[in-house]
């Protein structure tokens, strides 16, 4: 595992590669800190998908960029374009659609009597899930940093705590570390694909919460991005992010029709 994947608690899962490329490059709209993982993942694409190779890749990386990119510098990006058209074979696109949970698996993580270690378990067995797809010998191991998975489990806490809850799960015999010193990899114990299928989870970005919403509280899905966010009340439609957009919308087209009537009629102006 990278450095900066130990660090970092900003784990980005994309579990179907495929159309998240084609999402990109259909509505152009790339937040620039994504700009690494979208390229790398555009190069595989374009590997296996369009069947290019290393010089055509180069090539559309940089239009790409080009086009998309603000104030786009080929010499602070060469480096790490040359490298991703060079991995660009190796693996192929991931086009996970989600993972399903077993009731088995449900009543395991129900009978754990600390909503904050529940919904860890959770997403650790869905991360395991997640890493077995990726890989059929992966053998439920987890081996994402403290960090993330705690990010993606919702749960805010010091790096102690950390330690302590991850702990409490191995005491009650759900998961094992690996054998290996400096080895931060997890297994889940907890894992059984053969019964009933219950729950699917299609979308990694927010796994406490798919916990949380499954367990009742509160929790409604954004009618722009689709992210799982908390219900304020009974007409919110989207989340932070989205409804900041909406608004900034509306008031641009409030001051185009402004604009227009003061052309007309300054009179009828709508106030707001
Ligand atoms: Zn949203």
């Amino acid at each position: 595992m990278s450095e900066k994947s130990q660090g970092g608690g900003c784990a980005i899962i994309i579990l179907n590669e495929k159309e998240y490329v084609d999402s990109i490059l259909s509505d152009k709209n790339l937040e620039p800190s994504k700009t690494n993982t979208f390229l790398s993942m555009y190069a595989r694409y374009l590997y296996h998908e369009k069947g290019l190779r290393k010089k055509e890749i180069l090539k559309e990386l940089n239009t790409f960029m080009e086009r998309n990119y603000p104030r786009y510098n080929p010499l602070d990006w060469s480096a790490s374009i040359e490298k991703y058209a060079n991995k660009a074979g190796k693996y192929p696109l991931c086009e996970c659609k989600g993972v399903w949970i077993t009731e088995e698996e449900l009543k395991t993580m129900e009978e754990i009597h600390d909503k904050i270690l529940a919904r860890l378990a959770f997403t650790l067995l869905c991360l395991a899930k997640f890493q077995n797809f990726r890989n059929p010998d992966n053998h439920n191991w987890v081996n994402y940093s403290n960090g993330e998975i705690y990010s993606m489990a919702c749960i805010n806490t010091t790096a102690f705590e950390k330690d302590v809850k991850l702990n409490k799960l191995r005491e009650l015999g759900l998961i094992e570390y690996a054998k290996k010193v400096n080895n931060l990899n997890i297994q889940v114990l907890y894992l059984y694909n053969e019964g009933k299928q219950k729950l699917f989870v299609s979308d990694f970005r927010k796994l406490g919460y798919e916990w949380k919403l499954y367990k009742g509280e509160k929790y409604m899905r954004c009618a722009g991005c689709g992210i799982l966010t908390k219900r304020k009340n009974n007409t919110q439609r989207y989340c932070k992010d989205c409804s900041d957009k909406v608004r900034n919308e509306r008031q641009k087209n409030i001051m185009r029709k402004r604009r227009k009537q003061i052309g007309g009629n300054l009179y009828e102006v709508e106030l707001f």
